[in-house]
């Protein structure tokens, strides 16, 4: 597949793995538009849930997008694996539109792209055994012969963990942990032999003890199938965690206002509202302050059914000016940084946060 869909800048802007190969997915300037009915009378009125939102996600890599609930991470996650379209933008699959695929072959190639949710409860037929959970992809898509599907069942198995495999082929949902669930949900995602895992707030339900071993299997998927992830997380310490040595996005009102190395994006936050959840994060020792000083001008949530010019996060914004609510900044690269910004007082930053009080080390 060719190239030239990919810009170089971009391409060589965060090491991955093959970042010479068409991305595994592109979006361009994707925005995703709800219709809200305040009333049944009087004029439609639409939320935008996404905003032009650009990316790439290249083979192998780990993309963690966090941001405050309602931010449009989940719409994000969603369109990526698929599962409705965008309102506007375009999406390339491997370097080839979306917009010029047919409908078998859009099914087809969107298997490659797994979703997974935080409740691997719900996600699960809840009468049907493990066996036959995981045997309907592989007879259905033909991912093996039909005489193979009860070894490749097994191996499926026991990659995730779930072994001896027979203490398990027979059990439904309810028998299971939810540990052991969203180690089922992984393994039905790997019937399709994936290239993207979608997981949006995958361990958010799960028992805080069994969370640790399901981030460790998943990013041992990564790192032994090359799958790459879009790791969907309100929380910063478990994308901190599992996009280690990968990227991080942060998104504020259905837009990425920063995004770069996940440890300087979430350690050394150069946006003011990236700074903010670094702030609101409680610190290990209560005696220096459960919080740092840190704060949005009001904690009114924005309004995504306005579009009137200026930064969308002007009215919670600490460090606000006039060009903020007349002109919205673009996501602009600094290269000394690593990273995108969508704020105009970013060249500022180091003093403004200093002065605000913030630690900035
Ligand atoms: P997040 O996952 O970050 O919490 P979502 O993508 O779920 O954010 O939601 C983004 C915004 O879109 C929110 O304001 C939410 O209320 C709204 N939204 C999500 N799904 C729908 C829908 N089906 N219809 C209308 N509004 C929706
Ligand atoms: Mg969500």
């Amino acid at each position: 597949m060719s190239e030239p869909m990919l810009s170089n800048s971009e391409s060589a802007r965060f090491a991955s793995p093959v970042a010479s190969d068409p991305s595994v997915l592109s979006l361009r300037n994707v925005s995703k538009t709800y219709r809200v009915n305040k009333s049944l009378v009087g004029k439609k009125k639409f939320l935008w849930a996404l905003k032009e939102v650009s990316l790439d996600i290249h083979a192998g890599e780990i993309i963690a997008v966090v941001g405050e609930s309602g931010c449009g991470k989940s719409t994000l996650g969603r369109i990526i694996a698929g599962a409705f379209p965008a309102t506007s933008g375009e999406i390339l699959l491997q370097g080839q539109s979306l917009a010029h695929m047919g409908r078998a072959e859009f099914r087809r190639e969107m298997r490659g792209i797994q979703l997974v949710h935080q409740d691997p409860y719900s996600a699960l037929h809840p009468t049907k055994t493990v066996e036959a959970i995981l045997h309907d992809p592989l007879r259905i898509h033909r991912m093996v012969d039909k005489n193979k599907i009860s070894s490749r069942l097994r191996e499926l198995l026991e990659l995730v963990g779930l072994s001896p495999v027979e203490n398990f082929l027979q059990k439904y949902p309810y028998q299971l942990s939810g540990g052991q669930r969203q180690r089922v949900v992984l393994a039905r995602a790997l019937t399709v032999n994936p290239r993207l895992i979608v997981a949006d707030e995958a361990v958010s339900m799960i028992d805080v003890s069994m969370r640790q071993t399901i981030l460790s299997l998943m990013k041992r998927l990564q790192k032994e199938l090359g799958i790459a992830y879009v790791f969907i997380t309100h929380d910063l310490a478990l994308a901190r965690y599992f996009a280690q040595g990968y990227r991080t996005i942060v998104m504020y009102a259905g837009q990425v206002i920063e995004q770069g190395p996940t440890e300087a994006v979430i350690t050394d936050p150069r946006h003011p509202y990236s700074a903010i959840l670094k702030a609101a994060v409680p610190r290990a020792n209560p005696e220096e302050g459960l919080f740092t000083g840190l704060r949005p001008r009001t904690t009114d949530l924005p309004d995504l059914t306005n579009t009137v010019p200026g930064c969308r996060f002007a009215p919670r914004c600490p460090f606000v000016q006039d060009q903020c609510t007349h002109r919205a900044p673009e996501l602009s690269h600094y290269a000394n940084l690593h990273r995108d910004v969508a704020c105009h007082r970013t060249p500022e930053w180091p003093a403004i946060a200093a002065a605000s009080g913030e630690s900035h080390a």
